[in-house]
């Protein structure tokens, strides 16, 4: 039978209906206001209604949210970029649903994707990135997610990179996220119209006009127009990924790290500085193999696939 996959990230809500071999069938979206939880629901709702007038035989909903999830999945624990603190998502989704819902850390489920179907398929190892308005990761060791004691486990976007760094939604500063996210992104594009608007023009056309309305994939629109700006914003973001797979590498070794989210869509413009970065300070070097980079199979639909898939389970 059939689950619905909902991911619900910073800024917007994408579902879809996924069948057990992990082939989306349907898909929908709503923006969302990340300060609003009932209204998140209420999209939620609204998203799975809809998907539903066309597949009304639906076996579960899996909930993708980019937070802390207890371990036994029903509560949101707490969210950086969304306000959610204990919040029992779970319990507030099931009777307006009708169904069984499990809710699941965003990355967790798109890792768990891009492990069963995409990019990961072949390893018993790999780090899923997920780079949208947080970074998130998910850890497959031995073939298994790993999720720590509380449910905070392979929360990578706050390892803490710099110390005394730029300051970061989950209280502390410095954190991988502030550095390499769609949001860290932004704030460079904004930065970057301010301080040197002769540059930045390619960027400010795309945001028509208004540096505040400049987006992430305005940065990527004009990067692959070939904006030298826009690619040099998308490399350094790439260098920050290489320099915390290196750090990883340290303690899981995985065969694969697999990069996706939003941010994701930028491909080899943030995949092959990335590498070489991470090439560039891998630990012992010469005496073992390096993991390959690859972008993620199911891109931006990867949380929709894994957080069905694990509903089902
Ligand atoms: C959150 C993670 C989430 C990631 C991606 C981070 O800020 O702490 O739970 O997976 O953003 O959305
Ligand atoms: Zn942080």
């Amino acid at each position: 039978m059939h689950a619905v996959g909902v991911d619900i990230g910073g800024t917007k809500i994408a579902a879809g209906v996924v069948d057990k071999d992990g082939t989306l069938l349907a898909k929908t979206r709503r923006d969302t206001d990340p300060q609003q939880p009932a209204a998140i629901e209420d999209a939620v709702v609204d998203a799975v209604a809809e998907l539903r007038k066309e597949f009304p035989a639906i076996e579960a909903v899996g909930v993708a949210a980019a937070g802390f999830v207890d371990p036994g999945r029903r509560v949101v624990k707490f969210a950086p970029n969304i306000a959610w603190r204990d919040y029992p998502l779970r319990d507030a989704l099931e009777p307006r649903l009708g169904t069984r819902v499990v809710v699941e850390n965003d990355a967790n489920a798109a890792g768990w994707a891009e492990f069963r179907f995409g990019a990961g398929r072949e390893v018993d190892d790999m780090v899923m990135l997920t780079v949208g308005t947080g970074l998130g990761g998910a850890l497959v060791v031995g073939g298994e997610l790993v999720r720590g004691a509380a449910g905070a486990g392979g929360e990578i976007g706050h390892l803490r990179m710099v110390p005394s760094g730029r300051a970061c939604g989950c209280g502390h500063d410095g954190c991988w996220e502030t550095y390499a996210s769609g949001t860290a992104l932004v704030r460079e594009a904004r930065a970057a119209l301010a301080t040197d608007p002769d540059r930045a023009k390619a960027l400010l056309v795309l945001a028509g006009g208004k540096a505040k309305n400049v987006t992430g994939p305005h940065v990527t629109k004009a990067a692959n127009a070939g904006d030298p700006l826009a690619i040099e914003m998308l490399a350094e973001l790439g260098r920050w990924l290489g320099a915390g797979m290196a750090a990883l590498s340290a303690v899981l070794d995985p065969a694969v790290f697999v990069v996706g989210g939003g941010v994701g869509a930028a491909g080899d413009l943030l995949l092959v500085p990335a590498l070489t970065e991470l090439e560039d300070q891998l630990f012992a070097r010469a005496h073992r193999p390096m993991p390959r980079v690859a972008l993620a199979k199911l891109g931006n639909d990867a949380g929709i696939v894994g957080a069905a898939d694990l509903a089902r389970r």
